[in-house]
C-alpha cells in the first residue's frame, strides 16, 4: 500500500532515494501523508525533496555526573525542518524511545502544523532519549542545563524557539531560559511555555487540550451532529493534553466514558468524573487505584475498542495501526497527540467512514497560545487569561474552517485537506523568499 501510494506521486530518483534513505516508521508516516497531498495539489515533483528533508539536525551527547558521582552520557536531537514562514519553533521532549527518527517526523509535523495555524514560525523539535522517571530533580535540572550547553548556538528567540513537549514542562523551561540568558543576555522569548512568574503566558499550560476542545466542538457542529453535550468521549492518555480536553469535555457536558494511562485504562459508560479523576492523579496516586461507582478498570489495550460517539488519542504516536483502526468503536477521531496514526491505520479508518480531524490542527492550540507567550515576551507586556483564550479559540476556528472548505470542495479527508492548507502556506512563502 504505501509503495503504491509512494510511486503514484514521485517521479525523479532523486525524491525516491529521500523516501528510502535510512528513514523508520515515523518519519516515513510522516512523509506519506505530505506525499498524498501534493498529489492533490498536482505539484511539481521537484517541490517534494524541498519539502521532506530537513534543514538541520543536530546529535550531541550530554554527559552529567549524577548524584552518586557517577557519569551518565544521554543522546539529544534538535531537527530543525523548515524557517520559510519565521524562525523554526517546536518543544523538545524527554522520552526513553526517542530517537532521531521520531524527532525528524515531529519536526516535519510542527512546520505544518505553524502553517494550518497560521502563526509566523516554521517547524523543529528536540529530544532527549532519557526515562526523566529515573532522574532526580537535580540530575533533570543538570541534564536541561547540559542541553543548553549543546543547543545555545542553534537555538534563540529569532532563530528556533523550544517549548515543553512529552515529559517535559514550565520548570524544564524555566532552566533552559536561564542557562541561554547566561550565555546570551537575559531572553525571555528563546523558549516558551515558561512559568507565569518567570515570563509564561497565561493560559499556556492549558491551551494545547482547550485548543483539542474547541477542535472537536467545531469538528461536531460542521458536521451537523449538534454539541458536545450528551456526546461520549474516550481519551488515550491523561497528561497535560488529555486531562486538558477531558476536563473542559466533562465541563460543557460531554460524557468521558473512557480514560486510559500508562497504568491501565478505566471504563464508565455512565461518563467519568474527570475532575475527581484529574485530582486523585495530581496527588501521586496512580489511575487504576480511582474508585468510583460504576468505574471499571480495564487493561491498558481495551481502550481502543472501548465504544463512544468520539476518540482522542492523547498520548504517544504511531498507536492506531491497521489492526486497532479496525476494532475502534468511535464515529470521530480527534488526534490530540502528534502522529497517533500510521498510514494504514488511517485508510482503514476513511473506509469504514470514520471521521479524522488531523494532530496538525487539533493540537494546534500548544503552539498557538506558546505564539502568543513570545510575542508578550517580545512586547514585555502581559495579556489576560481571557485575552488568550479568545485569541485562541479565534485561531482554532478560522483554522478549522479553512480545512474543513478544502475537505468539502476538493472531496479530500480532514488530513488531507490539513497538509495541502500547510504546504501551500509554506510553498508559497518559500517561493516569494526566492530559492538563491
Ligand atoms: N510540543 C507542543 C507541540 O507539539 C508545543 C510546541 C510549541 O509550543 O512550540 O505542538
Amino acid at each position: 500500500m504505501l509503495a503504491t501510494a509512494l510511486r503514484k506521486v514521485r517521479g525523479t530518483p532523486a525524491v525516491a532515494a529521500i523516501a528510502t534513505r535510512a528513514l523508520s516508521s515515523h518519519a516515513r508516516d510522516t512523509n506519506t501523508y505530505i506525499q498524498q497531498a501534493l498529489a492533490e495539489l498536482k505539484l511539481p515533483e521537484r517541490f517534494e525533496k524541498m519539502l521532506v528533508t530537513p534543514r538541520r539536525e543536530l546529535c550531541v551527547q550530554l554527559t552529567i555526573l549524577n548524584d552518586r558521582d557517577e557519569v551518565q552520557t544521554f543522546e539529544a536531537y534538535r531537527v530543525q525542518h523548515d524557517n520559510a514562514r519565521g524562525p523554526y519553533k517546536g518543544g523538545i521532549r524527554y522520552h526513553a524511545e526517542c530517537d532521531l527518527d521520531d524527532v525528524r517526523s515531529l519536526a516535519s509535523l510542527m512546520t505544518w502544523k505553524t502553517a494550518v495555524m497560521d502563526i509566523p514560525f516554521g517547524g523543529a523539535k528536540g529530544g532527549v532519549t532519557v526515562d526523566p522517571s529515573t532522574l532526580s530533580e537535580m540530575e533533570k535540572e543538570r541534564l536541561t542545563r547540559k542541553l543548553v550547553h549543546s543547543f545555545r548556538g542553534v537555538v534563540g528567540p529569532h532563530t528556533d524557539i523550544p517549548a515543553p513537549d512529552m515529559n517535559t514542562g514550565a520548570k524544564e523551561m524555566a532552566w533552559f531560559f536561564d542557562e541561554y540568558s547566561k550565555y546570551m543576555g537575559f531572553s525571555p522569548g528563546v523558549v516558551t511555555g515558561k512559568p507565569i512568574d518567570l515570563h509564561g503566558s497565561l493560559g499556556r499550560e492549558a491551551a494545547t487540550g482547550r485548543g483539542v476542545f474547541f477542535a472537536l466542538r467545531n469538528l461536531l457542529e460542521a458536521d451537523g451532529a449538534g454539541g458536545v453535550e450528551g456526546k461520549s468521549f474516550v481519551v488515550q492518555g491523561f497528561g497535560n493534553v488529555g486531562s486538558w480536553a477531558a476536563r473542559l469535555i466533562a465541563e460543557n457536558g460531554g460524557k468521558v466514558v473512557g480514560v486510559s494511562d500508562v497504568d491501565g485504562a478505566l471504563h464508565n459508560p455512565g461518563g467519568l468524573d474527570v475532575e475527581a479523576l484529574a485530582e486523585h492523579i495530581q496527588s501521586g496516586s496512580s489511575s487504576v487505584d480511582f474508585k468510583e461507582n460504576g468505574t471499571v478498570v480495564v487493561p491498558g489495550q481495551e481502550i481502543f475498542g472501548m465504544e463512544c460517539d468520539m476518540f482522542i488519542p492523547a498520548a504517544l504516536g504511531a498507536v492506531i495501526d491497521a489492526e486497532i483502526a479496525g476494532k475502534m468503536q468511535c464515529k470521530y477521531i480527534v488526534e490530540a497527540a502528534n502522529g497517533p496514526t500510521r498510514p494504514e491505520g488511517d485508510e482503514i479508518l476513511n473506509n469504514r467512514g470514520i471521521k479524522i480531524l488531523p494532530d496538525i490542527y487539533a493540537n494546534g492550540g500548544g503552539v498557538t497560545v506558546s505564539y502568543m507567550e513570545w510575542v508578550q515576551n517580545m512586547q514585555e507586556f502581559k495579556w489576560s487569561e481571557a485575552e488568550v483564550n479568545q485569541k485562541l479559540e479565534d485561531k482554532m476556528t478560522s483554522a478549522f474552517e479553512q480545512i474543513w472548505d478544502i475537505h468539502q470542495k476538493k472531496g479530500v479527508t480532514m488530513r488531507t485537506a490539513a497538509f495541502m492548507l500547510a504546504i501551500e502556506k509554506v510553498l508559497a512563502s518559500r517561493q516569494l523568499r526566492g530559492f538563491c
